[in-house]
């Protein structure tokens, strides 16, 4: 038995000619060229580095890393090869909201294509039901990847824009403020800057993984204590591992790394390998494991949390499924009493996770190419991306929306699909 009911009346937006204020316009964009991207410090895309930048093109353990002949540049195998997505809406007042992503062209062409039809003509209020329907006319196609990555986009641009709409910061929508400012760690190559530049904690990327066999453990495990050396006994000292590592190698890096005092380890295994995942919490007692980097939606983490695969999920919230999707990843957690501290994404996690007391730290990439001073996470995308100071991200109390505003001056971008 179950319960049916008719069809709800369809959900009509007062038009534009009734007073209302609706979406008009979609637009989604790319740099217009791969040069511009890297020198503008990457966009969206905090891999689209120049060479010889830390994140690209020093020994970084990853999926890629069992070829040999990918191992010395993650470029080399194209982690920089979909690049970022701008998403624009435009209502009918002529405010514009910008939400950002990864997936260069493809995205744009789901966005303007196939997912602007939801869009365009709604009250910008309504964003679960275009999230809904983004959902569903995606799912024989979406579900994971690009297709949620184009969806993240362009609902963090209808919450911007309705930020502006109602002249409140996006975080006053979501249910204001439960921490004056957020406490930042690093990412970084360099753990002992990190701590100079007043981080509250500095995660290093692992070198090596089971393809260098047991002289890259070795050298993995004297770089440990290097850190651990460099920034004294007790700061607090993380290892990202991103997708490259195996169950066994897992338990023998953390049994190695006890004597040092690791805070957490991160992304030790490929995104869908939950068992192993849930293998590794029960045996590993020494650190804390985190993941969810590349996890999409409240359906992938519900895997993480009911296979109790971690300790902490670091959702991306340009790439999980947007605002609206990343609201509910935290309500999930908490009933599972685990934090959420998430992966990069600045404002837009900044945003998030002032919200919420589950989340209790926000993560800054160093992103300057030898990590020896804060540049903006975005590079030059937008003109004032709010950046750390003294380990501390504070929020405007005004600003509308997301508070950042997009540098179309210093920027040429292309728009690969206009549908408008
Ligand atoms: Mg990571």
């Amino acid at each position: 038995m179950s319960l049916i009911f008719g069809p709800h009346p369809k959900v009509e937006p007062k038009t534009a000619d009734d007073g209302g204020v609706v979406i008009q316009h979609v637009r989604a964009f790319v740099f217009d060229d791969n040069d511009q991207e890297k020198k503008s410090g990457g966009g969206a895309d905090c891999h689209k580095q120049a060479k010889g930048h830390w994140i690209v093109d020093s020994d970084i353990a990853n999926p890629m890393s069992v070829y040999e002949q990918y191992r010395a540049s993650r470029t080399s195998w194209g982690i920089d090869a979909m690049g970022s997505i701008i998403v624009e809406v435009q209502l009918s007042n002529g405010m514009v909201g910008v939400g950002i992503s990864i997936g260069g062209d493809a995205a744009c062409y789901i966005v303007e294509k196939h997912l602007s039809r939801f869009v365009k003509g709604q009250d910008p209020s309504n964003v679960e039901l275009i999230w809904d329907q983004c959902w569903r006319a995606t799912m024989n196609y979406g579900r994971k990847g690009i297709a949620v990555q184009a969806l993240s986009a362009l609902d963090l641009a209808i919450w911007d824009a309705l930020g502006h709409l109602r002249g409140l910061p996006v975080y006053k929508l979501l249910g204001g403020k439960t921490k004056e400012r957020m406490p930042v760690y690093a990412t970084t190559a360099r753990p002992d800057y990190a701590k100079e530049m007043g981080f509250h904690g500095a995660k290093f990327p692992l070198p090596y993984g089971p393809a260098n066999g047991q002289e890259g453990m070795r050298k993995n495990i004297e770089l440990v204590k290097k850190w651990r050396d460099a920034v004294g006994p007790d700061y607090p000292l993380m290892i990202d591992c991103y997708m490259s590592l195996t169950v066994p190698y897992t338990i023998e890096l953390a049994r190695r790394c006890e004597p040092y005092n690791v805070k957490w380890i991160e992304e030790m295994l490929p995104p869908d390998e939950y068992q192993g995942y849930a293998q590794l919490k029960k045996i590993i007692t020494s650190t804390m494991l985190t993941t969810g980097e590349h996890e999409y939606t409240r359906w992938g983490f519900r895997q993480l949390l009911e296979n109790k695969c971690c300790d902490v999920l670091q959702p991306d919230i340009t790439w999980c499924g947007g605002m609206t999707e990343a609201r509910r990843i935290v309500a999930l957690a908490s009933a599972y009493d685990i934090p959420v501290i998430p992966h990069g994404s600045s404002v837009y996690s900044y945003h998030l996770q002032i919200c919420f007391p589950s989340c209790p730290m926000a993560e800054f990439l160093v992103m300057s190419p030898r990590a020896d001073k804060i540049v903006s996470y975005f590079g030059k995308l937008f003109k004032d991306e709010p950046l750390p100071e003294n380990g501390y991200v504070a929020l405007s109390d005004d600003k509308p929306g997301f508070g950042v505003t997009l540098n179309r001056e210093e920027l040429s971008l292309k728009r690969p699909y206009p549908t408008d």
